[in-house]
């Protein structure tokens, strides 16, 4: 079976506007170079945002000092008008990723980066959920798949993906048996092929091969790769769905709803601040250069 989640998609969508009532809730984008796949991913959370009545407000730090860039988002946090901020990843050198993730007040950090919000995954009191992980979340609970003492195996240990969804699917009440591979795993089959969830997140084109799976598994494609100018997962869709129980698409599958969820954290955190702007929902970039 191939898990379509437009129908997840849509629900969040609803929740999202039965949430914002009709105000006009803020997300603050920030990006440091202007480089195609950030311009891209902003691209597609505003296209989102637009039909949703959601401002994206697009600042982009080039070439400013540490201190500026820290300085800005010190004040950007401040700003009781924005009731989000999603900064583009990874952190470009010479910044210091944690001195910039740090100076996020973690009220606006809506993707989950700061170490505060990222702790309290630990302890199960999650003020944002991290939208990829989330979405995983989301698909698993909206097709009824069991994970109560299953075996999940997820392939790749990134903050963004690998990390965060292992706490989550070790939360009480998920109750799975997680086992996280990573480029140094030994022996990466003898996992694979013993999961009765495979998620997949190493940013390899159709990296996860059928000999890999064990039939009838519930297969979780996260990747979004560009290959010869299509996107295609780290899941060999074609061969892979012929032993997979279950299977999600790419394009489609986990990056609508992960978008989604992103965009409900931005309406979670207006709530909390009561932000009164009106406006457009699509704006320029607001560029700070020295
Ligand atoms: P990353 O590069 O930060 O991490 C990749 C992980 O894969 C690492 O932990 C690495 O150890 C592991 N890995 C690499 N080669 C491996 C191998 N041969 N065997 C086992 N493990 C291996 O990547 P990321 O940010 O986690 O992103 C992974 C993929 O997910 C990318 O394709 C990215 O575009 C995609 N992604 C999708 C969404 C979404 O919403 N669907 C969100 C974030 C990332």
């Amino acid at each position: 079976m191939i898990i379509q989640t437009d129908k997840i998609v849509r629900r969040i969508e609803d929740e999202i506007v039965r949430i914002k009532e009709k105000r006009t809730p803020i997300l603050c984008c920030i990006g440091f170079q202007d480089d195609g796949s950030t311009l891209s991913y902003f691209r597609s959370i505003e296209r989102v945002a637009e039909k949703l009545g959601i401002i994206v407000k697009k600042e982009r730090f080039s070439g400013l000092s540490s201190q500026t860039v820290v300085s800005s988002i010190v004040s950007l946090s401040r700003d009781r008008d924005i009731d989000g901020i999603l900064l583009s990843r990874p952190i470009p050198s010479p910044y210091d990723a944690e001195e910039i993730r740090d100076a996020l007040n973690p009220e606006k950090d809506i993707d989950c980066i700061t170490e505060k919000n990222f702790g309290r995954l630990i302890t199960d009191n999650i003020l944002y959920i991290p939208p990829t992980p989330g979405a995983v979340m989301e698909i698993i609970k909206g097709f009824g798949i069991e994970t109560r003492g299953k075996r999940v195996v997820i392939v790749g240990r990134s903050d963004v993906v690998g990390k965060p969804l292992a706490l989550l699917l070790l939360q009480k009440g998920v109750d799975a048996t997680v086992t996280v591979c990573h480029s140094r795993t030994e022996g990466l089959l003898s996992h694979t092929r013993t999961a009765d969830m495979l998620i997949v997140a190493v940013g390899i084109p159709n990296f996860l091969k059928s000999d890999m799976v064990k039939p009838g598994t519930v297969v979780i494609d996260v990747g979004i790769n560009l290959k010869n100018g299509k996107i295609v997962g780290d899941v060999d869709f074609e061969e892979v769905k012929k032993v997979a129980g279950m299977i999600t698409p790419t394009p489609g599958g986990v990056g609508p709803v992960t978008t989604r969820i992103l965009l409900l954290n931005v309406v979670k955190g207006f709530k909390v601040q009561g932000s009164t702007v009106q406006g457009s929902t699509v704006q320029e970039f607001n560029i700070h250069q020295p």
